[in-house]
């Protein structure tokens, strides 16, 4: 965890917030190469969630919401309220006006009927978020594990009553498959715990953690959980307003069941960077390379000159990274020798890097290094940037 920790500062994924006042206990800031990574993380959960699916759309809900939301969820048992005493008045106020979510879901629940006589969907479907919660822990750590203000990725399914246990059952296996098969975690480092009944939360039937083996143990990457109808019976009974819908396939009106996959982005991003990062012997030094999915990856490609002196390789390499910006996320750098600029780019997890050199200028060529493999192949320029999609697709 220290290697990933330091790393991460180093090279500008994650600083502590506010760092220069010596920080804040479970707030952290997402740098340069942090916030590409976060974003990718996020984009590949929306697309396998959202843009792949015909029975799944977004929905971006309000972070502040009517506090009565929390009474009828059930979450403000959990909740402390902090009071203040008017001098005046000699009353005693709750300080908050409003609670910060501590889950995306209701934003989701409350907005049910909104989207569902909006896109006309049948039944099953299912809503989903991306969004910014907060939890008053008492003890944040593990770096960006546990943290206070954290990101959320949420999809409430809901489902005929009926097919409650068939769909629980297909969303736990096609959430294993998504960190492998879109984030690339090693299968081994994965398992599925089921809850005990005592520690279900309070809204849930059942419920699925997907855990990874992390530095500190076994811990919850992502929940998947039966939550019934207890949510949007318990709105429909606070607001009065019905939250049941047509079901045509059975020909009743229904309170529908909501199996919902629900994980961290942050932790997400910390277990994408344990699981890729290596440190290798080569040549007698050390190479620290991180394995990223080239989906996931900050950085694509870095284009670089053999010789930094030299102006025309210079123009040639700008030129090219120019070029390849306006199709994937390129960058130039000849800030150090060839050596230093490519244990740069593994450190941070780049898939390829292009070097032009002085036979460059005669041959029109260029030459390709794959992180992984150090393999190295040489390309026309004029054909590098369909071979790198190509490349890129292909990883
Ligand atoms: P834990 O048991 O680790 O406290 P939880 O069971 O309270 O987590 P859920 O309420 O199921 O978590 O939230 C869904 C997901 O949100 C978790 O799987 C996790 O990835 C993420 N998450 C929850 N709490 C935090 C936090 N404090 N910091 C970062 N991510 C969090």
């Amino acid at each position: 965890m220290e290697l990933i920790v330091s790393l991460a500062k180093r090279r500008g994924f994650v600083f502590p917030s506010s760092e220069i006042y010596g920080g804040m206990g479970g707030f952290w800031d997402y740098g340069p190469l942090g916030v590409e990574l976060k974003n990718n993380v996020k984009a590949a959960w929306w697309r396998a969630m959202v843009q792949l699916r015909d029975d799944v759309v977004g929905l971006d809900a309000a972070i502040v919401m009517n506090p009565r939301v929390w009474e009828a969820s059930g979450h403000i048992a959990g909740f402390s309220d902090p009071m203040v005493d008017c001098r005046n008045c000699k009353l005693r106020f709750r300080a908050d006006v409003a609670y910060l979510r501590p889950e995306t879901a209701q934003g989701i629940f409350v907005n049910f009927a909104n989207v569902a006589s909006t896109v006309r969907r049948k039944l099953p479907f299912g809503i989903a978020q991306i969004g910014k919660s907060f939890r008053n822990e008492i003890t944040p750590g593990n770096f960006i594990f546990r943290d206070r203000e954290f990101e959320q990725m949420e999809m409430e399914f809901f489902v005929h009553p009926s097919q409650e246990d068939e769909w629980f059952a297909y969303w736990v296996e096609e959430r294993l498959r998504w960190w492998t098969d879109a984030i690339g975690i090693g299968a081994d480092r994965l398992r599925l715990r089921p809850h005990d009944p005592d520690e279900l939360s309070h809204y849930s039937r059942q419920t699925t953690d997907i855990e990874y083996a992390f530095p500190m143990g076994w811990s919850e990457l992502e929940g998947v959980a039966d939550r019934t109808d207890f949510d949007l019976k318990a709105h429909a009974a606070a607001s009065g307003k019905s939250l049941s819908t047509f079901d045509e396939a059975s020909g009743e009106h229904v309170v529908p069941f909501v199996i919902e996959p629900a994980m961290g982005v942050d932790r997400a991003v910390l277990t994408a960077l344990l699981d890729a990062y290596e440190e290798q012997q080569v040549e007698g030094e050390k190479r620290v390379v991180l394995h990223l999915r080239p989906s996931l990856a900050p950085v694509k490609v870095a284009v670089m000159p053999l010789l930094r002196n030299r102006p025309e390789l210079v123009e040639m390499g700008r030129r090219l990274a120019s070029d390849l910006k306006a199709h994937m996320a390129a960058t130039y750098d000849d800030t150090a020798s060839i050596g230093k600029l490519y244990r740069r780019q593994d450190e941070i997890g780049t898939p390829y890097c292009v070097t032009v050199d002085v036979e460059s200028l005669d041959d029109g060529a260029a030459t390709i290094r794959e992180r992984d493999s150090m393999t190295q192949e040489r390309v026309a320029l004029t054909v590098i940037r369909e071979r790198l999609s190509t490349l890129l697709a292909a990883g």
